[in-house]
């Protein structure tokens, strides 16, 4: 018998928890002839009571395994964190507030259990529940980044999906410190389908991301996928090399044609300014490689657990 491992992140979720439970379980049952399960809840240092609640349906329910980190290390980390501790042969990362829907499992699993795919992996064809904000940025987000990057990211992809152990494992071989999933599942190829599905309104609480967060992530995976921002500095100074030159050159002639009456003060004092400000930014896009370089040397753990009562965790290849 297949056994399914369902890793669901959870921050601050200890009124989706029981809604969640609901469902997964009826889902389970209506799979029970053909696969076990194991749900994996990363709680990603909850405020709440979040872990109480974990370990309350943990009691009661032998499938479900809690690891607890020991402070909020970001749904990154705790993904990650799912994956090394799951023992099934499927495994499942699902959100833990209904927006990915745990209906789709079993399609998901025909799909992958035939051995066509390694992975199914899922989009939503809107974002409603969104802002319109987040909606525009994430848009252009996407066309920013699958315009600088060789690996391909999947515009409203989630990160709900159903992946083989054996895509797992090779994600998890990709030992980087500086973690983006999305492009990772990218990275390591496997024949993916895509399904799509309605985006639905969370089921209660509240959304974990801001728009500075959103940010910070969508910077991570432009600098983790990419090296565009580099070159780009390197062409400016070339071009900005050759345009100086060409005006040296004019300079020169006319000066040598009708004498040189000292003015322009005022317009070399704006190209200096503009100079100085391409100049800061290129240093700048310069250090933000060398400060993930220099994290990435660091081998800093990606998180670190508290407790759990999951009594495997792989061993990630070094
Ligand atoms: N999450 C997490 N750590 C964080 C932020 C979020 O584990 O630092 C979890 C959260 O509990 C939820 C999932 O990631 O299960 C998606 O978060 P959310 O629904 O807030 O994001 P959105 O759907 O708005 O993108
Ligand atoms: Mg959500």
């Amino acid at each position: 018998m297949d056994k399914i491992s369902v890793i669901v992140p959870c921050y601050n979720e200890e009124e989706t928890i029981p809604l969640f439970y609901e469902e997964i379980t009826k889902i389970a049952k209506s799979m029970a002839k053909e696969v076990e399960f194991e749900f994996v809840f990363i709680n990603d240092g909850s405020k709440d009571k979040t872990l109480q609640t974990l370990k309350d349906y943990s009691k009661k329910d032998k499938r479900i395994k809690y690891v607890s980190l020991s402070r909020n290390f970001g749904k990154e980390a705790g993904m990650l964190a799912g994956l090394e501790y799951t023992t099934g042969d499927y495994i499942a990362i699902m959100d833990v507030d209904l927006q990915d829907p745990p209906e789709l499992l079993p399609e998901m699993y025909k799909t992958v259990s035939s051995g066509e795919y390694d992975c199914v992996a899922t989009k939503s064809t809107s974002r409603n529940g969104y802002s319109a904000l987040r909606k525009f940025l994430t848009k252009w987000y996407y066309k920013i980044i699958n315009a600088i990057s060789k690996t391909e990211m999947v515009a409203g992809a989630r990160d709900y999906r159903l992946m083989t152990r054996q895509m797992v494992n090779a994600i998890l071989e990709v030992r980087e410190y500086n973690r983006y999933i999305k492009g990772l599942y990218g990275f390591v190829g496997f024949e993916t389908k895509w399904i799509e599905f309605e985006n639905k309104d969370r089921i209660a609480g509240t959304t974990k991301w801001s728009i500075t967060k959103l940010f910070g992530y969508a910077f991570e995976a432009i600098m983790s996928f990419s090296t565009i921002p580099l070159t780009i500095s390197a062409v400016l100074g070339i071009l900005f090399c050759i345009g100086s030159f060409i005006a040296i050159i004019f300079i020169i002639i006319k000066t040598l044609c009708f004498g040189d009456p000292a003015t322009g003060w005022p317009s070399l004092v704006c190209i200096m300014f503009f100079l100085s400000g391409i100049q800061l930014f290129c240093i700048g896009v310069i250090g933000a490689y060398l400060s993930k370089t220099y994290l990435e040397t660091k081998r800093r753990p990606i998180y670190i657990v508290k407790e759990t009562n999951q009594t495997k965790k792989l061993p990630r290849n070094e």
